[in-house]
């Protein structure tokens, strides 16, 4: 379990972190999403201990990372900089690792083999493709067969079959007990590896829920209209029991609408149709709104932008309220 309490980090006049409080338990994949500089790695750093808080604080199992003896078989990480000497070969540098940190060698067959890198071990790292190089980086994490593993964006570059391969290796990891936490910028990768979803943007907490509940409230669909007798139409799905959104351009959208009954309704009403479409948000839509609803927001000064564009209706996804209220709590302490 790690647990972040009102974890703060200022660079300068830069706050990369900005009061963070969540959980990573264990048994499970957490997601750390956020866009390119929200503070993923910063964070990650300072549960690592490499990087000090200006104020709050990371426990790990309800102890700070000084306090841990032999951290290499509580913790392994695999951050963004590579620390590997070109010079090296893959199994040197693990026995480097395991020696300095009392760990038996027989660990670097274990996790040479693990991670696929038995026939080039005698190789130097000066050669390694940019896989070798992610894939020696996630062995030296396991080398101490730690309880929890951090991998601070693990697939950047990697080509698919790199990808599911990490995919797989941290769902496992997870399914042995361990707590596991990775980050990256990218909703779709999340949505395929992670459980649980943490969400932040310019260091602050933006979601924090299972992913299946992201998924589920940010999979609506709805049916897009577009006539040249508005006033006919929505008549007509009033007269149904049917409310409909402005939508872009002119359009209309009927939440969860169905396709086909919509279509007879307008011709039953003699309605002109010129356009009746399916309409999807997918999880990068939502997880970009989201952030972009945090760049406004501190943007702003104190929340209240008087040329904030006034919130469509289709605007605000089922996680908004939830964000709100969370968003609502942090502007009142301002
Ligand atoms: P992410 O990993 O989510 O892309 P980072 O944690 O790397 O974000 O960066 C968060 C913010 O902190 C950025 O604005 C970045 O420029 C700044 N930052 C990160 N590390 C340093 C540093 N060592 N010195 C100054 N600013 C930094
Ligand atoms: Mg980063």
């Amino acid at each position: 379990m790690i647990e972040l309490h009102e974890l703060t980090k200022h660079y300068g006049d830069t706050l990369a972190v900005d009061r963070l409080s969540f959980r990573v338990p264990q048994g499970q994949v957490t997601g750390f999403l956020g866009p390119n500089g929200a503070g993923k790695s910063t964070t990650m750093r300072m549960i690592l201990g490499l990087d000090h808080p200006t104020a709050g604080r990371v426990t790990l199992d309800g102890r700070p990372y000084d306090r841990i003896d032999e951290p290499l078989r509580f913790i392994g990480a695999l951050l963004e900089a590579k620390a590997v000497h070109p010079g090296r070969t893959a199994y040197d540098h693990l026995l480097w690792l395991a020696q300095s940190n009392r760990l038996p060698r027989r660990r670097v067959d274990e996790v040479l083999e693990v991670v696929g890198l038995t026939p080039v071990a005698r190789k130097r790292a000066r050669g390694f493709s940019l896989g070798m190089g992610q894939r020696l980086g996630i062995a030296s994490a396991l080398l101490g067969d730690p309880e929890i593993l951090m991998f601070d964006e693990p697939v950047n570059g990697l080509d698919p079959e790199g990808i599911l391969w990490i995919r797989n290796l941290m769902k496992g990891l997870a399914a042995d007990g361990r707590t596991v936490f990775v980050s990256s910028h990218l909703m779709s990768e999340m949505a395929l590896t992670a459980d649980h979803l943490v969400v932040i943007g310019r260091g602050r907490l933006l979601a924090d829920l299972p992913m299946a509940d992201f998924i589920r409230q940010n999979s609506r669909s709805a049916v897009r209209l577009r006539t040249p007798q508005p006033e006919q139409l929505l008549a007509a799905l009033d007269g149904a029991g049917l409310r409909a959104a402005p939508g872009p351009d002119g359009s209309w959208e009927v939440e969860d609408g169905d396709l086909a009954a919509l279509g007879e309704l307008a011709a039953e009403h003699r309605i002109t149709l010129h356009e009746l479409s399916p309409q999807q948000a997918s999880l990068e839509e939502a997880f970009m709104q989201m952030t972009a609803d945090a760049v406004q927001y501190h943007a702003g000064d104190g929340g209240q932008r008087p040329d904030a564009p006034a919130p469509s209706p289709d605007a605000a996804p089922a996680w908004g309220a939830d964000w709100q209220a969370r968003g609502g709590r942090k502007q009142e302490e301002r």
